[in-house]
């Protein structure tokens, strides 16, 4: 089944019928006592993964459970950079992979996920930073990613707000520019997936949180939840900031710490920031909203909580590196902050794979950079919990690389800067 299509007529009817009658995007059924596959987690990689079970592997009965509401955890808190500039082969295909879905996934999903492909820029403010970038762009180039370096005039006007000056506090010197990344909206994605899942018949369980998994002779069973036993033969955990929790249910202990990363959005201002602009050096990052706010993230604050909120100064030292680059933010007044909980992995690369109980699998450790991940990410665990093995593009991802010792420490992904 499609998800329906709307006309002009029937979107004025809905209007001025005051949303009365619009049928709703998903179904939103009770659960039912057993399913082929149960995915736990109504994130934008659960949903993903329900979406392609069933369109492209015709497993259908197909249940994706969410404590709360969809959307509600790390892909409704994200700064929505999607991007495939990756320096190691395993990264570069995995991420590519995602950046060509997202190319078609408002068309796929007969949903507008608002993909913007306004480009991702890198600055660079020495020699090193140099360096790397263009070891990083020829490693693109070479693996098929476009990649574009820029010189100090091209970065200053491509980008004519950002203090470019040789007194600048980290003068810029140039930048790697991804033409191809940018940002997409992100309820939209989470939205997006769940319609046209529901559309193939899966069924999205709201408020119901899962309180345990259980397991028989090293088999899963089924989730316990807050409405009760579902059983299915395969279980699919994408549940990002609470991963250690979930898995511990099944006995299970993670390479994972979990941390809160914050963002923040200034009052809407108008269109004044047409890309995505990272440093290293302040490790900040900054965009501008289609509704004209500057939306502007940084670092983690660095200890250990479940707490969707942060504190000051790792806000403070955010809106400094922000400044540093772009002194006109210092006329605008911040809005918004908030805060999302960032499962970090030990190699800051995410674990998507099979867990060491038969049909059950995990999505998970995005560190802090797994919203541009979310089609590939439900397209491989769709793949891995079908075929009950990994995709050869998930395949150095799988857990076993912490015994085996073949981590994917790629400098600046997850643990430290080069960014989102
Ligand atoms: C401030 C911030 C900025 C970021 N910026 C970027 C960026 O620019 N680019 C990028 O690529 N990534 C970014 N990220 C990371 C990105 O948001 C996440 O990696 C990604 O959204 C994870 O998606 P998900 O679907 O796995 O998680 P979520 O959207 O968090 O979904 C997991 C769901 O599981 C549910 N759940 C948890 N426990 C249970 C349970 N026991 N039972 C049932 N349901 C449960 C939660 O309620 C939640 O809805 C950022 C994150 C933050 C916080």
């Amino acid at each position: 089944m499609k998800p329906a299509r709307y006309s002009i007529f029937s979107l004025l009817r809905n209007a001025f019928g005051y949303h009365r009658h619009w049928s709703r995007a998903w179904r939103s059924p009770e659960p039912e006592d057993r399913y082929d596959a149960v995915i736990i987690g109504g994130g934008g990689h659960g949903l993903a993964t329900a979406y392609y079970l069933a369109s492209l592997h015709g497993i259908t009965r197909v249940a994706v459970v969410e404590k709360g509401w969809l959307g509600g955890g790390n892909t409704g808190r994200n700064t929505t950079i999607v991007r495939s500039n990756y320096l190691l082969d395993a990264n570069a295909h995995f991420y590519e992979h995602s950046l060509k879905l997202w190319e078609g996934l408002s068309s796929e999903l007969n949903y507008n996920v608002m993909f913007s492909q306004r480009a991702v820029l890198n600055l660079t403010h020495n020699d090193a930073q140099v360096d790397a970038a263009h070891r990083r762009g020829n490693a693109m180039r070479l693996n098929g990613i476009d990649a574009r370096w820029l010189s100090k005039d091209e970065v200053q006007a491509m980008v004519p707000l950002l203090d470019c000056s040789p007194c600048a506090r980290f003068p810029v010197n140039g930048g790697l520019m991804q033409p191809r990344g940018g940002t997409a909206r992100h309820d939209a994605v989470a939205w997006g997936f769940a319609r046209a899942a529901s559309a193939h018949g899966v069924d999205i369980i709201q408020n119901c949180e899962v309180v345990g998994i259980r397991t028989q002779s090293g088999s899963v069973l089924g989730v316990e939840t807050t409405k009760g036993f579902i059983a299915a033969p395969k279980v699919g955990i994408a549940v990002a900031g609470h991963t250690s929790q979930v898995a511990a249910m099944a006995g299970i202990r993670l390479p994972i710490e979990s941390h809160v990363l914050q963002a923040m959005v200034t009052e809407p201002v108008k269109p004044v920031l047409d890309t995505v602009v990272t440093s290293g050096a302040t490790h900040v990052y900054i965009s501008q909203t289609d509704k004209g706010e500057i939306l502007i993230g940084g670092d983690l604050d660095f200890y250990n909580s479940y707490a969707r909120r942060g504190n000051l100064p790792a806000l403070e030292q955010v809106v400094q590196g922000a400044i540093t680059h772009f002194p006109f933010l210092g006329r605008l007044r911040m809005m918004r902050t908030w805060g999302g909980v960032m499962d970090m992995t030990m190699d800051g690369s995410p674990i998507i794979g099979k867990l060491p109980i038969e049909g059950l699998y995990l999505n998970g450790g995005w560190c802090y950079g797994g919203f541009k991940a979310t089609p590939g990410s439900g397209w491989c665990f769709a793949w891995t919990i079908a075929n009950d093995e990994p995709h050869p593009l998930n395949a150095p991802f799988t857990l076993e690389r912490f015994h085996r010792g073949t981590v994917l420490d790629e400098k600046g992904v997850g643990a430290s800067p080069w960014l989102h």
